[in-house]
């Protein structure tokens, strides 16, 4: 993937972004910048960003825009500028994507939209477990540890995020309705976008978003290479 790119993931909480993010980084050397994870470690930290941003993630809301640009914007620019970056939830309003605009630099946006039925992700979101050590993800429904409460792989507890409850996870759907989709609406017209079936098994889904984006890259090789040929 090439080093001047911009990959925004977008999709509904539990759409399996995070799952998707770990995989194209890794595949297209990509520096990933996910800061629902980002918060996640400065809560656990006690910063004062943590501080900030815990009471405000435990009831589903947006921790504020220029706060969570911010995050972004000194990790876009800390980075080296020869690797592409991937976005997973940022930006999540047209507000932050306005506020990326005037970081990104000639970083071209590229979209992919993690689409999911609702009650799929109510299923996803309800069930999900994580290690408190390692970190591994389970769902008591969809990926079931051995033990309902500890971790397969190193055996410390499974615990469930403060906002994976019914009543957050509602709330998170409220917000990503009202604030989301709005921006997947805008970024449609505007980026070069495509749509993945986020309903499949993450393996699937990986299959999917890779397929599309080689076939990104071959058409503009091609046009490039038609832009040389014009010129020559
Ligand atoms: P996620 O892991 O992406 O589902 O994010 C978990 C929580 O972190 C969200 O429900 C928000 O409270 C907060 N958060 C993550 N990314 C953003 C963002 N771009 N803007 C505001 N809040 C965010």
């Amino acid at each position: 993937m090439k080093s001047n790119c911009i990959i925004v993931l977008v999709g509904p909480p539990g759409a399996g972004k995070g799952t998707q993010a770990e995989k194209l980084v890794e595949e297209f050397d990509l520096v990933l910048i996910s800061t629902g994870q980002v918060l996640r470690e400065e809560v656990k930290k006690g910063s004062i960003l943590g501080r900030e941003a815990n009471e405000i993630m435990g009831r589903g809301e947006l921790v504020p825009d220029v706060v969570v640009a911010e995050v972004v914007r000194q990790r876009i620019n800390g980075g080296g500028s020869s690797q592409g970056i991937l976005l997973d939830g940022f930006p999540r309003n047209l507000s932050q994507a306005s506020l990326l605009e005037g970081f990104q630099g000639d970083r071209r946006v590229i979209v992919i939209n993690v689409h999911v039925d609702e009650e799929v992700i109510l299923k996803r979101l309800t069930g999900r477990r994580h290690c408190v050590d390692c970190g591994r993800i389970y769902n008591l429904w969809l990926s079931t540890p051995q033990q309902k409460d500890r971790c397969d792989a190193c055996g410390a507890s499974l615990v469930q995020r403060d906002d994976d409850r019914r009543a957050v996870v509602q709330n998170r759907f409220r917000v990503y309705r009202e604030e989301t989709e709005p921006l997947i609406e805008e970024y449609s017209k505007k980026h070069q976008y495509f749509v993945v079936d986020g309903n499949q098994k993450p393996q699937a889904v990986y299959k999917e978003v890779c397929n599309k984006l080689e076939k990104l890259e071959l058409e503009e090789d091609a046009l490039a290479m038609k832009s040389k040929q014009g010129m020559a």
